[in-house]
């Protein structure tokens, strides 16, 4: 048995066989070292391109089926790069005249297609590079035997891999997925929240993990500890059942808070909610008790589309959550793309330092038709439920300015349509950047709530790349410099009479939820896996108990301080239920 250490990222145990998925080696290199005969390499370049047409009519066909012919359109553009003349004319000559491989020659042909595609600002226009990227990765594919951009799972495994974007893991199939064990990345990255979120054990930065394992090998996978076992022994596997076992009555014991509020035994009530990137999440969010959605990812949405969603596609996802939702609201967080969230309808543009590139709100303020789009998509969603919109990454008050004059406009010109819709819908934004906190006072008075994205305001205040593992241990959220922040920011909100929550992870960990409460948030936002214990956590711990233990924590200078602290008096008074497997909050 060899046990490898990661990252640990969804607790959680699991034992199961290993689907390992690494990406190949990049084409450049593997094209070099074999002599090249054009005559074969035109060969396979036809066999590629009709393999690929056929599949693509496969696919426009399902979609007709499915969505009708208008949605089956969309593959057309696709279809007649394949079979564009002088297009192909680039690639034969790449062959014959340069002497390069298939692959080469289609690639090279591509990004001098691409050219005048990538100069343009207009997401709208650039969104045709998608259409460009697909057709490449399709034939690439096709030439290297590749037939699917992630693995296709037939049976249960665990997924083990060198790295996992957001939108990869969004086009798994996530119901055959035991648990993940990721080389890269850290426990904030999207992965991990989306393990968490479902429920599924994950251990990320893992080094050297999938190529150390071998495809189809028994593993025990510990979420929890980030261990993973290869190969278990029989004690192992022994130890594992128990802990499987105790872990599930854990989880049946908290599951029974399901009817009960998030409140305080001193009366504290909490607004406690789940976060959903996927629609199958928002089930699991009822089914564990969730008062309403604090945060919907609607990246996952756009990830999932060929092209970039219309305005009536995005309303009937939108209102589908509303309406299974029931009662509680829903915030729809405007597309935060960027980041690790690159949206390849859009044409993702790679930059040097994308979480400080055109992310969030800033990428909807440069692409006002997706924003408006999106805006319209939301209000008539309103007419269904209640929802409240929350704009990302805001660090300056004319962006806020902007965004609520869009906000303004688009509700205008839908009752100008005689649209129904609430005129009424709260926005808010989330304070991720050191920039929002300094700016709360005057930011609140121009929201109508603020929600605390921990994730990256842990990793702007401390400067630690969220999805990089080498300094994955260094984003801490219970770090005094982001506790001040968040404690700043809370006291800004309620000056100004609006609200605040957190729907960053930090509210999933029990011990940093008790912080939360101390610091008065007034709603938290966790993985919807994380609600039972997080409200038996809410249910357990007095206020005024907790708010004591938030200020003498926010007088203390280091992490180590923070973390003794929280040990001997939090982890004290909840260590019945947290050191059950129900959770140790990791
Ligand atoms: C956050 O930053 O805390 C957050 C909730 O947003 P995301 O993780 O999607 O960036
Ligand atoms: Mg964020």
């Amino acid at each position: 048995m060899e046990s490898i250490r990661g990252v640990a990222a969804s607790p959680g145990l699991v034992v199961g066989p290993a689907r390992v998925w690494r990406r190949r080696p990049p084409l450049l290199d593997r094209a070099r070292n074999r002599p090249l005969q054009p005559d074969a390499e035109r060969a396979r370049l036809a066999e590629a391109l009709s393999a690929s047409r056929e599949g693509l009519l496969a696919l426009r066909q399902q979609l007709e089926e499915k969505l009708g012919e208008e949605h089956a359109r969309i593959l057309d553009a696709q279809i007649l790069i394949l079979d564009d003349p002088d297009f192909l004319a680039t690639v034969h000559r790449g062959i014959d005249e340069q002497g390069l491989s298939a692959e080469m020659a289609f690639t090279r042909a591509m990004a001098e297609a691409l050219i005048p595609l990538d100069l343009s600002e207009d997401a709208v226009f650039r969104a045709r590079i998608a259409d460009f990227r697909d057709v490449e990765q399709r034939v690439v594919r096709a030439l290297l035997g590749d037939d699917s951009p992630v693995p296709r799972l037939e049976s249960d495994v665990i997924l083990v891999t060198d790295q996992l974007t957001p939108s990869e893991t969004a086009a798994l199939d996530l119901q055959h997925v035991l648990g993940f064990c990721v080389d890269q990345g850290g426990d904030l990255g999207h992965t991990a929240i989306l393990a968490r979120s479902l429920g599924v054990p994950a251990i990320v930065g893992l080094g050297y993990a999938s190529r150390r394992i071998a495809d189809g090998v028994q593993l025990a996978l510990d979420g929890t500890a980030g261990w993973v076992h290869v190969q278990p022994d029989t004690d192992t596997l022994s130890r594992f059942r128990v802990r499987i076992a105790r872990r599930r009555r854990a989880e049946e014991r908290l599951l029974k808070l399901k009817g009960f509020p998030a409140e305080t035994p001193d009366g504290r009530r909490v607004e406690l909610s789940a976060n959903v990137e996927l629609p199958q999440e928002v089930d699991l969010a009822v089914a564990h008790g969730a008062q309403g959605i604090g945060l919907v990812r609607t990246e996952y949405f756009f990830f999932q589309h060929p092209r970039i969603p219309s305005e009536q596609e995005q309303f009937e996802y939108y209102r589908s959550m509303v309406v299974e939702i029931g009662e509680g609201p829903v915030i729809f967080r405007a597309l935060d793309a960027g980041g690790d969230k690159l949206i390849a309808s859009m044409g993702g543009v790679r930059e040097y330092n994308p979480f400080l590139g055109l992310r969030g709100t800033r990428f909807l303020l440069s692409q006002p038709e997706i924003l408006r789009t999106q805006l319209r998509a939301l209000y008539r969603t309103s007419a269904f439920g209640r929802i409240r919109i929350m704009f990302p990454m805001v660090s300056d008050l004319e962006e806020m300015r902007a965004l609520r004059a869009h906000a303004a406009s688009v509700l205008e010109e839908l009752q100008g349509e005689g649209v129904a819709c609430d005129p009424d819908v709260e926005i808010g934004i989330m304070i991720e950047t050191p920039a929002a906190v300094l700016l709360a006072p005057e930011l609140a008075r121009e929201c109508d709530f603020f929600s605390l994205g921990t994730n990256d305001l842990t990793q702007y205040v401390l400067a630690v790349d969220r999805t990089n593992h080498r300094v994955a241990g260094l984003a801490r959220a219970q770090h005094p410099a982001v506790l001040r922040a968040i404690a700043r920011t809370v006291e800004a909100a309620h000056a100004a009479g609006i609200w605040v929550g957190c729907c960053g992870e930090m509210g999933s960990n029990p011990m940093h939820a008790v912080l939360l409460l101390g610091m008065s948030l007034d709603e938290i936002s966790v993985s919807a896996a994380s609600v039972p214990l997080i409200k038996k956590v809410i249910r357990t711990v007095r206020y005024d108990q907790a708010k004591s233990w938030a200020a003498q924590v926010l007088k203390m200078s280091t992490v180590s301080e923070v973390d003794s602290f929280l040990f001997a008096r939090a982890h004290e008074r909840l260590r019945d239920f947290l050191d059950a497997e129900g959770g140790n909050g990791s």
